[in-house]
Order: structure tokens, then sequence, then C-alpha cells
């Protein structure tokens, strides 16, 4: 956001006057971006990389090697942070694919947080521990499709997916350690996923059975390889993360990109937080897209300098990792974090309307009585006891980011004079009394439903 923008506006709370600004920063989520620890961190990444392999075919009993251990090690971990965490397993059986060789059982680990205030509403962060190495047939490289044995690849010992992705589960293990000692108002998932490598098993298989059982899940911040700041070919990138969302421009998981960028930022200002505007890399995918099938809101976060000749091998080790670019990322995450966990919902900013046995969905957005004006509506649902306020949010159709924003009051309407609604994108967002702000609802064209 541009700074020189934004409207700071006096803000009446309980008699007291006290100035709500975008750009504030709430001192609870300083303490927490503040207290996530490197040195956890690469502790994290050494022991996952100690267990050899955590293919999912990979030893579940061997005490030592293998993701049974490392599952149960990282079990123990959830539940050595606090009591408050409540750890669960999700597992269920795959049948034999040309890649998972043989008939298994996968689990993801999840770790849960509950909310004080919305503890039905829920903000995930996630990586996977299952990790992989390529062993190709003799005589083929790999350009070649189907060079891949994954017979020989399950049986490997050594498949030590530190950057891939042990980056991202030691993020998601140091964020759960150090946002277990708050309070938020929404419940926090932190996720490990299994099967995230033979195809994004595990986490399709969450997301299916979230929305089945009606989950209302606001946001997924996946996490995958967050661990190497410089890239095969030099290519040094170690204070930018690439944040990818799905189209459309103003899908939800765009939203949330956006509340990354703004929130990563203003905690984390050494690390700049750039969208790209795709649901993942080039023809490639991550845990995040599960959600995306399902209906959910996500992200994925990433590195801009990936190092292909170590990724899948055995040489994705704790030696080519950066823990204080891993941190960094992390620290992203926990600002996002937190502040989706102790904001409002997002305002509902459509109507329905019911004609002749149709209900049809559309924006809330007029012309207004002049028909040169733009006339904003909203609804809120379980409003807070503490919500304050709201604020407008204005961009111009091709920029990728918010470029002013109006802080409105506790209203439920509001209309900008003269500003054509054919030439900007709108939304609004609420704001509690923290100054905690939810994510956009952006004005959206078309029928909805
Ligand atoms: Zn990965």
């Amino acid at each position: 956001m541009n700074r020189s923008q934004l409207a700071v506006t006096l803000l009446c709370i309980g008699g007291m006057a006290q100035a709500y600004s975008a750009e504030a920063r709430n001192p609870m989520i300083e303490k927490i971006v503040a207290a996530l620890s490197e040195e956890h961190i690469a502790a994290t990444m050494k022991r996952l990389e100690a267990f050899g392999s955590r293919h999912v075919l990979s030893p579940q009993d061997d005490p030592a090697k293998g993701i049974g251990a490392a599952r149960r090690w990282i079990v123990d971990e959830f539940k050595s942070y606090s009591p408050r965490l409540e750890i669960s397993l999700d597992t269920f059986p795959v049948k034999k694919t040309p890649r998972i060789v043989r008939d298994a059982e996968l689990t993801n680990i999840v770790a849960l947080l509950p909310g004080k205030r919305d503890k039905d509403r829920y903000v995930v962060i996630s990586a996977h521990y299952d990790s992989l190495n390529l062993v190709r047939k003799p005589g083929k490289s790999a350009d070649d499709m189907d060079s891949v044995d994954w017979v020989a690849t399950a049986e490997t010992p050594v498949a030590p997916g530190v950057v891939d992705d042990g980056s991202g589960t030691a993020a998601v293990m140091e964020l759960a350690r150090v946002l277990s000692r708050y309070e938020f108002d929404k419940s926090i998932l932190f996720i490990a996923f299994s099967g995230e490598e033979m195809g994004l098993v595990g986490s399709r298989h969450y997301a299916k059975m979230a929305r089945e059982k009606k989950l209302d899940i606001e946001a997924v911040l996946n996490n995958d390889i967050i661990g190497s700041d410089v890239s095969g070919n030099g290519h040094s990138a170690n204070h930018v993360l690439h944040v990818f969302s799905p189209d459309p421009l103003d899908s939800t998981s765009r939203s949330l990109a956006r509340y990354v960028k703004e929130t990563g930022e203003r905690y984390v200002p050494d690390m700049r937080v750039d969208l790209v505007l795709r649901q993942d890399r080039f023809a490639r995918n991550g845990d995040q897209t599960g959600f995306h099938e399902e209906g959910f809101a996500g992200v994925r976060l990433t590195t801009p300098a990936e190092f292909f000749a170590n990724q899948h091998s055995p040489k994705d080790t704790f030696a080519g990792a950066s823990v204080p670019y891993t941190a960094l990322a992390a620290r992203v995450n926990a600002a996002a974090l937190a502040s989706l966990a102790l904001a409002p919902r997002p305002p509902v900013v459509t109507r329905e309307r019911t004609r002749e046995g149709k209900t049809t969905v559309t924006a809330n957005l007029a012309r207004g009585k002049s028909g040169y004006d733009a006339v904003m509506k909203w609804t809120v649902t379980n409003r807070e006891p503490d919500l304050a306020g709201f604020a407008v949010v204005v961009r111009s159709t091709v920029s990728p980011v918010w470029e002013r924003e109006i802080y409105v009051g506790d209203v439920s309407e509001y209309t900008i004079p003269n500003l054509s609604i054919d030439n900007v994108v709108l939304g609004v967002k609420a704001i509690d009394k923290d100054g905690n702000a939810s994510l956009v609802s952006a004005y959206v064209q078309g029928e909805l439903k």
C-alpha cells in the first residue's frame, strides 16, 4: 500500500479517541514475530534430516529411521509446546498407484489451537513432512518422462528433504510453539501433511473431509520450499518471498495473498513479499491446490530461489539450506496468521435475490441515485463484540494491490461520490478495537452463485 495514500482516521472507542491506522502494529503480534527462534527452526530441520527418508513407504515402526519415527517425533514436539494444543492424526488408507508402489496408510498430523471467540472458524498453516529422492532407472536421464524407478525410490534410505519440505514443516512447528502461548479469536490448525510428493494425497484427503464436514476454513497458508535463498544458477533472493494465489483477480485466495503481503511487510520489513498471480509455479502445484479444489482460499508461500539439482535428491540436506531465510519466511507467516486469527470475519458484500424461484447472488454495489457514485453495502455474520468499524479500499483494475483506504466507522453502507464503479475495484474490511483487520471482501462482477 502506498503510505501517502493511507487514510488515518480518528476512531472513537468508549469515549476515548484513538487513531486507527492501517499501518499500526499490534504489540502482541510484534512479540510473536520476535519470539520465533532461528535455533529452534535449525534444530527441527536437522532433526527431520536425521530420519534418513520420510518417503510415505519408508519404515513405519523403526524407532530411529523413516516416516513413522518422524511422525512420532513431530507429534511429541507438538505435545511439548502447550497442553492447549489438541493433537490428532488423520490416518487413511491409499491403494497402490504407479508412484505409491504398494497399498499403504498415510497420516496427516494436525495440531489445533482452539479459538476463544469464534472457535468454529479456522485458519490453517501447513507444510508437508514427507520427502522424496527420485531414483532413476539405469541409463535414463531426468528429462525422460518415465525415467523414475518408483520401487527403488520407495526403498532408498536417503531422502533428506530438508528444503522440500523440512523448511516448511519447521516453520509450522515453530509457529505452533510460539502461538500456542497466546489466545486468538479464531481456531488455528497447524498441519503437517503426508503424501504431497505422491500427488498431494494427504492435503486432498484432508480438504475433501473439511468440505464434507463443512469446516469453516477462512484461509490456508501453505509453506513449501521456504528453505533456500540461492538458486542453481547462482541467483540470490534472500529477502524476497513469493506468494502464489489462483485467479480470478479478486478470488478469496488473492485477497489472502494481498493480506499476507500487507501484514508480512508491516511486521517483517526485512522480507519483501511479492505476489505471483498464479495458483503455483508453472505446471507444478502444492498442498494449497487440494484446498482450492474444494473451494477454500489458500496461498503457497515459497522461495523465488529454488535449487533444482538438489530437489528430490540426496543433496537436499541441511548444508544446502538457509536457516535465516527460513526464519524470515516463518516470521511473515506468523504476522499473517496471528493477524487473521485475531481479526473479525470479513464482511459479506453480496446480496441475494429470489425471483420466480431462482436465487441469484451479486455484488451489493450500485451507482446510486445520481448514477455516478459508488454505493457499497455490506453485512456481517457472527458480529464480534469488539468490532470497531469498517474500512473501504479502492484500487485501479490494473493494480495488483489496494491503493487507497478509507476508515468509514461502524456503518453498513458507504458512498464515494463521483467515483465510477466501472473503472475501479472496491472492497471492504472489518476492523476490531485493537486495530486487527479482516481479509478484504471485494465487490466482484457477475452472478456469483
Ligand atoms: Zn514440496
